[in-house]
């Protein structure tokens, strides 16, 4: 793997040295990539734009020493221009790429992962989405990717059709009264949940603040963070 042409989401980038930055890639096919534009932030440079986390590039790359590679071309694929103007989208595009950052590494190479990033990127774009539950369903989207969806039909310990009354990440789903366990799920916070999973998703996005969003986010961290093997900084909201 010596050249690397690919589409890919930058991650996190920083800068190193006098005129460098090191740039951290989501990419389609080849999945998560470590790279060092040189020079890039003197103004002569060639390399182009893009190197900014929450940018969707096609990035040309060779290889570097050890796992560094080397950043010779990078050009948007877009620009992302809604996402990037406003501060509460860059906020929840930023807890999902500290997520997909999280992801262990020999999950690599998983085209899957980029359409699933690239298409939140892209929702977070789009003006008539709201996004403050993107972060959770996309969060859930994974889980369910990585064939860890919860289960909300009916309780996750003994099958009961309902009602169910709490959410436990631990055992992946929402319970009944007699099995309850974990957090306590509002009957808002259970719809919502429905709704988000059940493909209601872009109705969902279209709302100001649904009934049980704050609880659906705050589950939805729960369960990928869990799932993750480690706490998230940006991903968790605040319950006030
Ligand atoms: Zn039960």
């Amino acid at each position: 793997m010596n050249e690397i042409r690919d589409e890919a989401v930058v991650l996190r980038s920083y800068r190193s040295g006098e005129a460098d930055r090191v740039v951290v890639f989501w990419s389609k096919d080849h999945g998560k990539i470590r790279a060092i534009a040189k020079g890039v932030r003197k103004p002569t440079s060639k390399i182009g734009g893009g190197l900014t986390p929450l940018a969707h590039v096609e990035v040309y790359l060779v290889k570097g020493r050890g796992d560094l590679h080397i950043v010779r071309q990078a050009s948007h694929v877009q620009r992302l221009e809604t996402l990037h103007a406003d501060y509460d989208r860059i906020t929840a595009g930023m807890a999902i790429v500290e997520v997909v950052d999280a992801i262990p590494l020999d999950d690599v190479a998983d085209s899957g992962i980029f359409a699933l990033l690239s298409r939140a990127l892209h929702t977070l774009d789009t003006p008539d989405f709201h996004p403050t539950l993107v972060p959770p369903s996309f969060f859930f989207k994974l889980l369910a990717y990585d064939g860890s969806e919860p289960q909300i039909d009916e309780c996750v310990s003994c099958g009961s059709p309902g009602p169910l009354v709490s959410f436990d990440a631990e055992v992946g789903g929402a319970l009944c009264p007699s099995c309850r366990r974990g957090r306590s799920l509002s009957a808002d916070a259970l719809h919502l949940l429905r709704r988000i999973l059940g493909g209601d998703l872009a109705a969902v996005l279209r709302e100001d603040n649904p009934p049980g969003g704050t609880e659906v986010a705050l589950l939805a961290s729960e369960a990928v963070e869990r799932h993750l093997g480690r706490r998230l900084k940006v991903g968790r909201p605040s319950l006030s």
